[in-house]
């Protein structure tokens, strides 16, 4: 087993649930912004009591803030395929599920989409996939990748797809993917082997090493997560934050991102429910745990959530929320709100169908400030330098100037209604104005550059 996840073991056998001496030291630790050890992680996790949590919650949104500013990154994934050879027992995409309808979506389908959620105001996607060698090869994830970059003005494309050998990994960082994302779905050996019976997918230990070859073939960023409810998230939450530490430790840069999904049911699962359900306050303590471990990771909250539990993970941490959502190849354009319009192509079912225009109201009503900015990859501020700038605490100033500027445009472009688009642009104004001196003049001139046409205006 990987020694990370030894030290994981090791730290939760030992754990208990820290003394309120304890819990303030504890926080008053991660205020510094370094993050946490795992056994300070693993205390905190074990935290049940209300106050206690409380605690947590409000340190986690003010070492958000401190890290990232009041921003919230909004992106859309853009299912490219559901053929899959694999056969996990909870995914609606698995080869046994002989009612799903299968669908690989052709390089012009794919375009079609990434021209949708463009006109959305969608500048970053994630591009996501089933594993098969055919409908989401590496071959065919280039190719897609062209097609959109050289197509669409979709200024960045992510992705979650099978692992691949690190020849592979680097060919797909040359067509161009910002963050290779795969989630671990669950550290616990015994109950991966059991929830993924035959296919690739059943090598526990290629999956866990997948983001060490990502790394080392030159991909600067990558996402992590296990999927919440497949096994004790004590441990899944825990190993995922000796996943990025032990990452860290290696290459110099902690996860990019941190997802927080949770198994949700899916048409023609083996698995409806959850064999180790999170609860939400659970959720929110692993959110909050994540925010105060690895500072410098985006957390990462789907629409597979509930509106309000998602709200709330804005007040504990998150920092990245997706919007407007389809699970199902070619939704869309042909679902309202994100609701799929065949349940039979789609992944699983969504918590949350509000559309993008709602969700960037919603957000500047509860004082943060949507963002659809893609400049750190168009500025290079990936990797080990990401992580450089974001423990100076400069990309705080950075993205929110970024922010303003990828909402400008999109109040410009994409117009949402009238009553959300004066709480977004409120939410501009007033963010614009606590910028000082040279800074908020430079930021002011680029704004009229926004306003005169020029577009991906950026720092
Ligand atoms: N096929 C690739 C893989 O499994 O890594 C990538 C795409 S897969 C569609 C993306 C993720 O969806 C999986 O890693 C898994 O965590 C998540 N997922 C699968 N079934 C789910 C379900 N029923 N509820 C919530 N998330 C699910
Ligand atoms: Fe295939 Fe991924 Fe679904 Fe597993 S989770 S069945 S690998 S699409």
């Amino acid at each position: 087993m990987a020694d990370f996840l030894c030290d994981a073991e090791d730290a939760l056998g030992r754990a208990k649930a820290p003394s309120p001496a304890e819990l303030d030291d504890i926080l008053s630790r991660a205020g510094e912004l370094k993050g946490l050890s795992l056994s300070d992680a693993a205390k905190l996790l074990m935290i049940e009591n209300e106050d206690a949590l409380g605690a947590v919650y409000e340190k986690a949104a003010e070492v958000k803030s401190a890290v990232f500013g009041p921003r919230v990154v909004l992106f859309a994934p853009l299912y490219l395929s559901n053929y899959c050879s694999n056969d996990c027992l909870y995914c609606g995409f698995r080869k046994s599920n002989t009612t799903a309808r299968r669908k690989a979506l052709s390089p012009d389908e794919a375009v079609e989409q990434a021209k949708i959620l463009s006109r959305t105001g969608f500048k970053r996607i994630i591009l996501v996939a089933g594993e098969h060698p055919l409908y989401s090869g590496v071959d065919y994830l280039i190719k897609i990748a062209e097609e959109i970059y050289s197509r669409t003005d979709m200024r960045i494309l992510h992705v979650n797809s099978a692992p691949v050998s690190v020849e592979d990994f680097k060919r797909l960082k040359s067509a161009g993917y910002g963050v290779y994302q795969c989630f671990q779905e669950t550290y616990h050996k015994e109950s991966y082997k059991v929830l993924h019976p035959t296919g690739k997918k059943s090598d526990f230990l290629y999956r866990l090493s997948v983001m060490d070859r990502a790394l080392e073939a030159g991909f600067g960023d990558v996402g992590i997560g296990p999927l919440l409810g497949l096994y004790d998230y004590h441990y899944d939450a825990l190993a995922a934050i000796a996943h990025s530490k032990h990452l860290e430790a290696k290459f110099g840069a902690c996860a990019h991102t941190i997802s927080v999904p949770r198994l949700k049911s899916a048409e023609g699962a083996e698995i409806k429910d959850a064999p180790y359900p999170v609860s939400d306050e659970d959720f929110r303590k692993i959110v909050a745990v994540y925010r105060l471990s690895v500072p410098q990771a985006g957390v990462v909250v789907s629409t597979r959530e509930p509106a309000k539990l998602r709200e709330e993970c804005l007040l504990c941490g998150a920092s990245q929320i997706s919007a407007g959502s389809s699970t199902e190849p070619g939704g869309y354009g042909r679902s309202t709100g994100g609701i799929p319009r065949d349940r039979s192509t789609s992944q699983f079912h969504l918590g949350d169908i509000r559309p993008l225009p709602e969700m960037a109201r919603v957000i500047a009503e509860m004082g943060f400030l949507p963002s659809l900015c893609t400049a750190c990859y168009r500025s290079g501020r990936q990797g080990n330098n990401y992580l450089h700038v974001a423990s100076s605490g400069n990309l705080n100033e950075l993205c929110t100037a970024n922010a303003l500027l990828s909402l400008k445009e999109y109040l410009i472009d994409v117009s949402p209604q009238p009553e959300g688009r004066e709480i977004i642009e409120a939410a501009l104004n007033r963010f614009l104005e606590e910028f000082k001196g040279k800074l908020k003049e430079d930021v002011k001139k680029k704004m009229k550059m926004v306003e005169k046409g020029e577009r991906d205006v950026h720092y």
